[in-house]
């Protein structure tokens, strides 16, 4: 990328700061001696924050990198994460805080203290020991977003075999290819789920899958959720709500070395075929309860924290599960939709559970911009102090809307950028220290060491973009990708020798704050011009008739590249789409807003009104189908796709528009 990126929007949104409010800077957990703290000793700050788990053997050496790119951190220590999530907050007299309340779609929840869940994961672990689990062996997790989900996984980690926890919105088929890629010995299930009112099946997905090969797995043990009926293969599948009656709660933990895999987890899909990502204990624990502290401002017996992603993705296990947990947190979890039965369901959980620290991704945060801000008014979300965002850049208006709709103009917004391959959150303001900038995750959290790099590998300018890495090994790095080490050191390594790539393209602005463009797939070449997509976007959702918007490259005979623009409008501006003349006339309009904004050589070639973007399972908006579409090829593989009639829907709506 080149100093000819076009910045319009960011400029606009660079003047807008907004300062800690005055009670965080008091009581803030991170403190900005954090800083310093780590930049006098990187490894000597880390080896403090490790020392804050319990070990069960003290580790001597804190990073050895001579193996690189596979580090091993804290190696000759051993320790138990769910240990460290939940008997440590017992032992030390909390074992009456609530630790979990499973909220339902129905409006009915179940709430588990740290004992209870103490309980469950011990008789679970026993459980799955008696299966013939073993400490190594692979689970697989196949679970909707209950209680027994969180329970499941501290039971795999009590017993030292990794789990592998795959999206419940899985087909049988990204199931089967999941569990054969990991070669589990055991599935963790349920009958179903609920949805949208429904019982819907879950466990056929596992018999299909294992019909179709998965040979490894010996044992399937079936929550019973739904109550609905079920095939039953004898000698296979085991009722957890039996084996529970006859387990004991006494479970001693297996001590694990602190490069022991505690997860597998497979990326999105967002660029291409999931990677199967290897997370070990002891750095990936110091990194999640470490970062969840800072970021998250965590008070364990005041706060109630709710992170809305499922523990399919990497948010739920650093952020719902090991992050919170280990630092004794009280949290809110919800089996259902936003939307079901009604548009204002999180705010009245919130407003339920007086939720005070709150986590969501900037695709829910659009979505609700475009149910309209009369919903979140009708709850009381004063309960509220802290509002967090990952998953993919947060368009300044969207964090505008949060800030003002949802945070009443008085919560600090941690905008975190991380990936599946961090573990936890990389750059991220702190609250109580950052004056945030709407739209950018701006600074490396203390202890972390990102860089933004051109072509050569020199680090840019300030006021310039390029290419994000990561300069130096952090405890939660991943370790590989499970079986295929030849892809880690391509993907992460190969582009600029000795730092880790992210993949993601970034810019550092007049103060040296970060910007995250989006994936370098996505960025433009316009006329010789580098564009980032992002930048586009959010031009497009700044206007008020426009809740989302996607951007692609398309080729173009005479400028090389166009960007080409796919637009959902918000609800209630069909009067005023009409009133400028109609859709056509609406989409030449946001054509022309676009070049106000940025400039000329911006505008989009097209700008497409369409009712929905192609996501993935997480909510991310899938450019490279757009792309496929805008260039008129096949559309690529759909296989994360979260619904597959969306690509259907935008094609047949556009072979009716010109441009
Ligand atoms: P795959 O690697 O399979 O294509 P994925 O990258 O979407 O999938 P994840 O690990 O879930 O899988 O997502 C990490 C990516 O999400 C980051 O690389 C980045 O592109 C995006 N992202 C996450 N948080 C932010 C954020 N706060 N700002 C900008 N981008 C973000
Ligand atoms: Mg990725």
């Amino acid at each position: 990328m080149s100093d000819q990126t076009a910045t319009g929007t960011d400029q606009q949104a660079e003047g807008r700061t907004f300062s800690p409010p005055t009670d965080f800077v008091q009581n803030a957990v991170a403190r900005p001696s954090l800083y310093e703290e780590a930049e006098r000793d990187r490894l000597a700050f880390w080896r403090s924050r490790a020392m804050l788990l319990s070990w069960k053997t003290p580790f001597t050496e804190t990073l050895d990198w001579s193996q690189a790119p596979v580090a091993r951190w804290f190696a000759d220590g051993t320790l138990n994460a769910a240990y460290n999530a939940v008997d440590r907050h017992v032992e030390s007299g909390h074992g009456g805080q609530t630790a979990l309340i499973g909220e339902y779609e129905d409006g009915t929840s179940t709430t588990y203290t740290y004992t209870q869940v103490k309980d469950e994961i011990s008789r679970m672990a026993n459980v799955l020991a008696d299966m013939g689990v073993r400490t190594g062996d692979r689970v697989a997790i196949y679970l909707p977003m209950i209680p027994e989900a969180v329970f499941a996984m501290l039971a795999c980690a009590r017993i030292g075999a990794p789990h592998s926890v795959v999206f419940g919105g899985f087909s049988a088929d990204a199931l089967r290819s999941r569990i054969e890629d990991a070669e589990a010995r055991a599935v963790i299930t349920a009958d179903g789920q609920f949805r949208r009112g429904k019982a819907l099946p879950l466990k056929p997905a596992v018999d299909a899958a294992l019909a179709a090969g998965a040979p490894s797995v010996e044992k399937v043990l079936v929550v019973r959720r739904t109550g609905e009926d079920v095939d039953w293969t004898e000698g296979r599948d085991i009722w957890w709500h039996e084996a529970r009656e006859q387990a004991s709660t006494e479970h001693e933990p297996v001590w694990v070395e602190a490069e022991h895999p505690l997860f597998i987890l497979y990326t999105s899909g967002t660029t291409g075929k999931p990677k199967g990502i290897v997370h070990t204990t002891g750095g990936y624990l110091t990194q999640a309860s470490y970062t969840h502290r800072a970021v998250f401002d965590l008070k364990p017996s005041h706060d109630v924290y709710w992170c809305t992603a499922d523990v399919g993705w990497v948010t739920g296990h650093t952020y719902v599960v090991y992050g919170p947990m280990t630092n004794r947190a009280t949290q809110v979890i919800y089996e259902g939709t936003p939307d079901s039965p009604h548009q204002g369901r999180w705010w009245e959980i919130v407003q339920k559970h007086q939720v005070s620290l709150f986590y969501s991704s900037p695709t829910a945060i659009r979505t609700a911009m475009k149910w309209g801000e009369q919903i979140p008014a009708e709850y009381d979300l004063g309960s509220l102090r802290l509002l967090g965002s990952v998953g993919e850049a947060i368009n300044p208006e969207a964090w505008m809307w949060y800030h003002r709709v949802i945070g009443g103009e008085r919560c600090p917004i941690v905008d975190t950028w991380w990936q599946t391959e961090t573990g936890g959150i990389m750059i991220s303001p702190l609250p109580g220290i950052t004056s945030t900038k709407p739209g950018s995750a701006q600074v490396p959290l203390p202890g972390i060491s990102a860089e933004v790099l051109d072509e050569a590998g020199e680090p840019v300018a300030d006021g310039e973009s390029g290419y994000l890495v990561l300069t130096e090994p952090w405890p939660g790095m991943l370790r590989g990708i499970w079986g295929d080490p030849e892809r880690f050191e391509d993907t992460y390594w190969s582009r600029f020798p000795g730092r880790y790539f992210a993949g993601d393209g970034a810019r550092k602005d007049e103060d040296g704050d970060i910007w995250l463009l989006g994936r370098v797939d996505d960025v433009m070449n316009i006329s010789g011009h580098r564009l980032s997509t992002m930048e586009i976007e959010s031009a497009l959702v700044g206007h008020e008739w426009v809740a989302e918007a996607a951007v692609v490259g398309a080729s173009d005979e005479t400028t090389g590249q166009a960007a080409v623009a796919f637009v959902i409008l918000r609800s209630g501006t069909e009067d005023a789409v009409a009133a400028a003349g109609g859709e056509e006339a609406a989409a030449q309009a946001l054509r022309e807003h676009v070049k106000t904004e940025i400039g000329p050589i911006a505008r989009p070639k097209k700008v497409l009104l369409v009712n929905e973007l192609p996501k993935t399972r997480s909510g991310k908006i899938m450019r490279r189908l757009l792309r496929d579409v805008a260039e008129d090829r096949e559309v690529g593989d759909t296989q994360t796709l979260a619904d597959s009639s969306v690509m259907d829907k935008i094609q047949r709506g556009l072979s009716g528009t010109s441009s």
